[in-house]
């Protein structure tokens, strides 16, 4: 328990797939007036330094983020709001390394590079700052984190923004806390439950959270990330997310994004195996923006073929009720 630290990962391909996503319902959200709470069950350390240690270790975020950045690194809201208006629908069906980028990541982007005004990707804003970033002043964020150095740094961060009450931080379970702040007075609210799933029983809790929270506040948005890796709960969750749904008679949408294979490689020389690193992740949403769907079928064919690491890259995109 608590191995995990996500400044391993930051900036990762996964990250990149769970962060457009955010940005992209959070955006659709906040154009209505009415305030917003944000929940965020495992928020993480809130900001991290991919030229640190952690992340230098790991080196994730070079096939990840960094590999979406021109060379020179540069995207600011400005570059990203040129390139995203120059998308053509020709571009979408059929991605091309130098084609513009997909409007959902371009304000991936912009968003980084808000971060970064120097350029590249030194800092990299975890979901309670990406979050942070785009609410306003009468919305509300609660975040839950229990490792405590990452708790720490969480707190630490946070406090540095001065936002006063409109964000907690709570060193709570967010499986089983969480569902206290719904529904929230304004009835308007998006989770992300995002676990780090180092233990196995986090997929039957993602499952019990979310039947918990739909009991409590049925017109929620809900968004929900997972591994993609050969393990049957993990095969078995998205399964049972929609099943939820349904049963709810809820509206659903499911985007996963594989960059590599899942097979277990052989090095020819020493003859030792080992499995490669996460291959495939995905984000399943219950009550999505309407909004989502036609801007990750641009994104999602982009995300494949830029961050792929073998012929395995790919993506799908499923929606229903
Ligand atoms: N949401 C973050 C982001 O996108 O930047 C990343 C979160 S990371 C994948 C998962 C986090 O959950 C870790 O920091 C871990 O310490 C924390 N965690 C694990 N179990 C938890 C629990 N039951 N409640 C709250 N946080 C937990």
């Amino acid at each position: 328990m608590f191995s995990y630290r996500h400044a391993f990962h930051a900036g990762n391909h996964a990250d990149v797939l769970k962060h457009t996503v955010l940005i992209a319902t959070l955006s659709h959200l906040l154009e209505k007036d009415t305030a917003l709470t944000v929940v965020d069950t495992h928020a993480g350390a809130g900001l991290y330094r991919l030229d640190g240690d952690y992340a230098g270790t790991s080196g994730e975020a070079a096939e990840g983020v960094l590999r979406l950045l021109a060379p020179g690194g540069k995207a600011t809201a400005k570059t990203a709001a040129k390139t995203a208006a120059k998308t053509t629908a020709k571009a979408a069906t059929k991605p091309a390394a130098d084609a513009p980028l997909a409007p959902a990541l371009a304000d991936y982007l912009a968003l980084i590079g808000d971060f970064n005004p120097q350029g590249g990707a030194r800092i990299y804003p975890g979901s309670p700052f990406i979050v942070q970033h785009l609410l306003r002043e009468h919305d509300k964020l609660k975040l839950f984190e229990l490792h405590p150095t990452d708790a720490r740094t969480l707190d630490a961060n946070i406090a540095q923004l001065e936002a006063g009450r409109q964000i907690a931080v709570l060193r709570e379970d967010g499986f089983g806390s969480a569902t206290k702040f719904l529904p929230p007075p304004s009835r308007r609210a998006l989770v992300l439950c995002d676990p780090s799933y180092e233990i196995k029983s986090d997929y039957a809790r993602v499952l019990d959270f979310v039947a918990e929270a739909l009991k409590r506040f049925a017109t929620g948005t809900y968004a929900i990330w997972y591994p993609i890796i050969p393990r049957p709960e993990a095969h078995d969750l998205p399964r049972r997310l929609k099943t939820m749904a349904t049963k709810a008679g809820k509206p659903w949408l499911h985007a996963t994004l594989t960059v590599k294979s899942s097979k277990i490689v052989t090095d020819a020389a020493t003859g030792t195996s080992h499995r490669p690193g996460l291959p495939a992740s995905g984000m399943f949403l219950i009550n999505p923006p309407f909004t989502l769907k036609p801007l990750l079928a641009e994104a999602l064919p982009q995300m494949a073929e830029r961050l792929a690491q073998d012929r395995n890259a790919t993506f799908s995109l499923d929606a229903g009720g």
